[in-house]
């Protein structure tokens, strides 16, 4: 498949957006993400997202990892960090001791330095969004972005700290170590135009971020869905979710003021071009792509 890795960024009102894309791949088989969806009922589904969201031959959805870096003229902002090269991954071993720096490699052409990030958020803090976090230099795990306010879901580190997440001494304690956590609630406000809403389920401290410039206003929902089958069905829980009702209900109450008020999704996972609006349909939701320029 062929996919723009590094598209060029787009407008949303005073805001300029760029997804920083990590890598798009062949993820896991729909019956295997969903436990909880009869499967004659996500074979009835599969032919509306194939083949941009799915993949017939291999019979697994299309997953992207990806960034998205948002310039709002005051500041220079990460939101959610990928992967990362030479991390520790016994769940996804594909994921781990990656040696290609091809991500940073994109920060760098967006022309926003690593030194220049002035905010990193995550949406929550598993290896695919909390990676490039910290980087491997001379042996040691240090934060990759040097004058970064890592703004962290308070409750998201503590259970990370609690049930030992595998990649919390990667890609967090180094950055708390560096005092550039900045623990803070699930819905934190970084000013009257960007904040957090607590989205919990996938994880108990997940976080979607809403940013409303004029009048437009985007939202990145981090895991809150993870293809778009989950429109169709809200209450299609993941495989990993640690309270799948909670989950339900997060999806829910994202889909439904998206839909009501247009708002502008930045997916974390959905195929490229990832950008989109929530459409009501019937009882449930579909999936638009947005057609911006360069999207
Ligand atoms: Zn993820």
């Amino acid at each position: 498949m062929s996919v723009n890795l590094a598209p060029p960024p787009f407008q949303v009102g005073d805001y300029q957006i760029q997804r920083v894309m990590e890598m798009q791949l062949k993820f896991r088989k729909p019956t295997e993400m969903f436990p909880g969806a009869d499967p004659d009922e996500i074979a009835e589904l599969l032919p509306l997202i194939t083949p941009w969201a799915f993949d017939a031959e291999s019979g697994k959805t299309i997953l992207a990892v990806q960034s998205y870096l948002v310039r709002t003229g005051r500041a220079n902002i990460l939101i959610d960090t990928c992967i990362g090269c030479g991390k520790t991954n016994e769940r996804i071993p594909s994921w781990a001791n990656r040696t290609d720096t091809c991500w940073l490699d994109r920060l760098a052409a967006t022309g926003a330095g690593v030194e220049e990030i002035d905010y990193v958020f995550c949406t929550h803090l598993h290896a695919d969004h909390s990676g490039w976090n910290t980087q491997l230099i001379d042996g040691r795990w240090v934060p990759t972005f040097p004058n970064a306010k890592y703004i962290l879901a308070r409750e998201e580190v503590e259970h990370a700290e609690r049930t030992g997440l595998p990649q919390y001494p990667e890609n967090v304690l180094p950055v708390i170590e560096a005092g550039q956590a900045v623990l803070v609630d699930a819905d934190h406000a970084l000013d009257d135009r960007i904040w957090l809403e607590p989205t919990p389920g996938h994880t108990p401290g997940h976080v979607a971020v809403h940013m409303e410039t004029g009048a437009d206003h985007a939202v990145m929902w981090g895991d809150l869905l993870h293809s778009p089958l989950q429109c169709f069905r809200p209450d299609w829980w993941f495989m990993i979710d640690t309270d799948p009702d909670e989950g339900i209900a997060s999806r829910k109450r994202v889909l439904e003021a998206a839909a009501e008020h247009n708002h502008l999704v930045l997916s974390a996972h959905f195929p490229a071009p990832s950008v989109g609006r929530i459409k009501s349909d019937g009882a449930a939701y579909r999936w638009e792509y947005e057609r911006l320029e360069g999207a």
